[in-house]
């Protein structure tokens, strides 16, 4: 028996209090914030796809869109996974365990994951860019028989950059193939060195025409990766990209994060890359 993940209808103006439950270092400048909804009824019935983002508000001093990094199975809580930017995020660092804040969410199109069960599929994330993968990569050790092969490929510029690290070999024994790599290793570092593009152009891909690929991270690295999967087989229509800009209302209606003819908030933020590619080489776009 499969679950199709679908995201139940809301009220997308309504913020919800939620309460800082945990919060966990992950790497340098990085930490994931679990926050508790307080209102039994919507902790109960709060549901998100893979991909997903909420808005995060803090009164006073502005609302951010961060990505959901939590299992999607998970109840009641939902966490976040945050890199310290500017001064929501800042201020989010700041927070006390018990303090409130408000969350609208949750927004935006999912990983298209249930379109293609049966399909192999590579992962390939960049620093922060696995945050929005997590949620994807839970779904798929608990589906593990309804899918082909999976590879996992993220990288970071030294391995203590390496966003939960700790859970690689959990993976690994779930059935995935998972490859980290950092730009510059250190003595105790005895894994891959170089670019997540590297491994990617040397994955054993058995089947490139039934592959997908979904990707996270900087743009240069999620193009440069789109090449190479269509280089080696992978049909343009079957890559995936997740895409980010400063936006507003999270809902298409104010026009902040309008990307060509679509809003990321609404259309995406994960979008086929071909639908993006020529767009994605326009500069300041
Ligand atoms: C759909 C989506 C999902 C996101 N998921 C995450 C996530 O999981 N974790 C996370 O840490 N961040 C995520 N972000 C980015 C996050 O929203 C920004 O870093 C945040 O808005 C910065 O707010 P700030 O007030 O701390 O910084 P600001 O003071 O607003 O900005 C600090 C710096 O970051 C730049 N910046 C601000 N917003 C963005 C943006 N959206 N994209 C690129 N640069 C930006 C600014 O130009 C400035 O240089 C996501 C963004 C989007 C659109």
């Amino acid at each position: 028996m499969t679950s199709a993940i679908t995201a139940p209808r809301f009220d997308p103006w309504r913020t919800h209090a939620v309460r800082v439950a945990r919060k966990t270092p992950e790497v340098p400048g990085v930490f994931t914030c679990d926050l508790a909804i307080q209102e039994a009824t919507v902790a109960s019935t709060y549901r998100f796809a893979p991909g997903q983002f909420n808005m995060l508000y803090i009164p006073g001093l502005g609302e951010i869109a961060i990505s959901i990094c939590d299992d999607p199975q998970s109840r009641g809580s939902v966490a976040h996974t945050i890199r310290i930017a500017g001064n929501v995020t800042h201020a989010l660092s700041e927070l006390a365990v018990g303090s409130t804040l408000g969350l609208r969410g949750p927004f935006g199109v999912g990983w298209p994951i249930d379109e293609y069960r049966g399909r192999d599929l590579v992962l390939v994330a960049g620093g922060i860019g696995l945050a929005p993968l997590r949620p994807l990569i839970c779904h798929l050790l608990a589906h593990r028989q309804e899918f082909g092969e999976i590879h996992l490929i993220m990288g970071a510029r030294e391995p203590s950059g390496l966003l939960y690290s700790a859970e690689y070999s959990a993976w690994q024994d779930g059935g995935l193939n998972v490859y980290p790599t950092v730009d510059r290793g250190d003595d105790s570092w005895p894994g891959h060195i170089g670019m997540v593009t590297a491994i990617l152009d040397r994955l054993p891909l058995c089947r490139p025409a039934e592959t997908v690929m979904m990707s996270c991270g900087p743009e240069t690295m999620m193009w440069y990766a789109a090449q190479i999967a269509i280089d080696r087989g992978v049909r343009p229509e079957s890559v995936y990209v997740s895409l980010e800009r400063n936006m507003n209302c999270a809902i298409g209606l104010c026009g902040h994060c309008q990307f060509g003819p679509q809003f990321l908030c609404k259309d995406g933020p994960i979008f086929s890359y071909n639908r993006v590619a020529s767009i994605m080489k326009v500069a300041d776009l």
